[in-house]
C-alpha cells in the first residue's frame, strides 16, 4: 500500500475516504521536521495550512507524488519545487467560497455597526454609548473588491443586495467576463483603493500580490474607510497597516488572516480598538471542514491512481514532463 503522511488533524470524513486504501501517517505535529522526516518515505502528503511545504521537504522526498491541501490557497507549499520534483500540487476549491464570502461581510458590518465597540461599552454599564452614534448605514457605501474570482464575485452579489455601490477590480478578468448586477469595473486598483469606503481583499498570495497594500496604498484609501482582509496576511504589508491604524490614518480594519498565524500574543493588533480579529475561520463551518478534508482525501487519492484531481496548480504540467519521460 502507498504511504500518505497526514501532516495536521483533518475531519473524520477525509479520514474515512483515506481508511483502507493507504497506509495512513499522521504527523505528531505540522513542523518542517517532523513532516519532512515522515515523507523520506511517503507518496502522498495530505496538509491544512500550518505546514508549510519547502523545497528541501520535498527534494528529500524520493517517492512523493501528490501534495494535497484542504483549501483552495496553495501558498503554503513551493509550487515550483514540486513541479521540478513531478509532484502533483492540488487543492479543493467550492465548498468554502459562501462562508469566507459571509465572513468578509460580516467583518464589513461589524465594522459599520462597530458592535464589537458598542458591545464592550454596554457590558463596562456605558449605555450612553449609544449618543456617540457610531453606526454607520450601508446603503450606497461603495465597497471596492480587489479580485473578482469565487469569493470576490459572492461578496459582490451580497454587497449589492445591501444596496452598496459596488466596485471591483481583476487585472484577469474584463467585464465581458462578469455577469455581476450592479458591479462597477474599476479602471485600475489606485481607483478602487481610493474611492472605496471599505475595501475587501480576495486575491490569491501570489510572487506579484504580496505586500499589495502597502504604505502607497494605504495612504490613498480614504481616512473614514474600513480594510477587510479574508485573503492572506502577506497580501498586506502588515507594519504599514499597524502604523496607518495607529495614527488613524484610515478607520479600521477586519482581518481574519495575518502575516504570521498564529499572530505573537504581543502583537500590536490586540490592543487596538479600530481592529477585528478573527483566527483565520472564515472557512471553518463545519459543514465546509468535512467536505474539505473529503476533497483533499479524494484528490490525494485520485492523483495516486493516476486520475485528475478536482483542483491542481500543476496537474497539466507534470503529466506532460512525465509523458516526455
Ligand atoms: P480565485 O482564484 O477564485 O480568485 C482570485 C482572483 O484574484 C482571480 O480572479 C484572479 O484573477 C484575481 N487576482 C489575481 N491577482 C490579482 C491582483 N493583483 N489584483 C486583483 N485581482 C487579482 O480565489 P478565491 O477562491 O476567490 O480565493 C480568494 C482568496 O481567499 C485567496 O487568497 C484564498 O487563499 C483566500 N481564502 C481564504 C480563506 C479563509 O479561511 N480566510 C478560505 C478560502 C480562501
Amino acid at each position: 500500500m502507498k504511504k500518505v503522511v497526514v501532516a495536521e488533524p483533518i475531519d473524520e470524513a477525509g479520514m474515512k475516504v483515506l481508511a483502507g486504501k493507504v497506509d495512513i501517517v499522521i504527523s505528531p505535529d505540522p513542523s518542517e521536521e517532523s513532516v519532512g522526516r515522515l515523507l523520506r518515505e511517503a507518496h502522498g502528503l495530505v496538509v491544512r495550512t500550518a505546514t508549510k511545504v519547502t523545497r528541501s521537504m520535498i527534494e528529500s522526498a524520493p517517492q512523493l507524488e501528490v501534495i494535497s491541501r484542504t483549501g483552495g490557497g496553495l501558498d503554503n507549499v513551493d509550487v515550483e519545487a514540486a513541479t521540478e520534483s513531478n509532484v502533483v500540487v492540488c487543492g479543493v476549491k467550492g465548498p468554502q467560497d459562501r462562508f469566507v464570502a459571509e465572513h468578509a461581510v460580516t467583518l464589513l458590518m461589524a465594522l459599520a455597526k462597530q458592535i464589537f465597540y458598542l458591545n464592550g461599552e454596554v457590558r463596562k454599564g456605558n449605555f450612553k454609548s449609544r449618543y456617540e452614534y457610531r453606526p454607520m448605514g450601508l446603503v450606497g457605501k461603495r465597497v471596492g473588491l480587489l479580485g473578482l474570482g469565487r469569493i470576490g464575485k459572492i461578496v459582490a452579489e451580497i454587497c449589492h443586495h445591501l444596496r452598496m455601490d459596488v466596485w471591483g477590480y481583476d487585472p484577469y478578468l474584463s467585464p465581458g467576463d462578469l455577469h455581476l448586477p450592479g458591479l462597477t469595473f474599476a479602471k485600475n486598483r489606485e481607483e478602487i483603493i481610493k474611492a472605496s469606503d471599505f475595501l475587501s481583499l480576495h486575491v490569491p498570495l501570489t510572487r506579484e500580490t504580496q505586500g499589495l497594500i502597502g504604505k502607497k496604498e494605504i495612504d490613498l484609501m480614504k481616512p473614514t474607510a474600513f480594510l477587510i482582509n479574508t485573503s492572506r496576511g502577506e497580501i498586506i504589508d502588515e507594519p504599514a497597516l499597524i502604523q496607518a491604524l495607529q495614527q488613524r490614518k484610515i478607520a479600521g480594519a477586519g482581518l481574519d488572516v495575518f502575516a504570521k498565524e498564529p499572530p505573537e500574543t504581543t502583537h500590536p493588533f490586540f490592543k487596538m480598538e479600530n481592529v477585528i480579529l478573527t483566527p483565520h475561520s472564515g472557512a471553518l463551518t463545519k459543514d465546509a471542514v468535512a467536505q474539505l478534508a473529503e476533497g483533499a482525501a479524494q484528490n490525494t487519492l485520485d492523483v495516486l491512481e493516476g486520475r485528475k484531481p478536482s483542483y491542481s496548480l500543476n496537474w497539466d504540467e507534470v503529466l506532460h514532463k512525465k509523458m516526455k519521460g
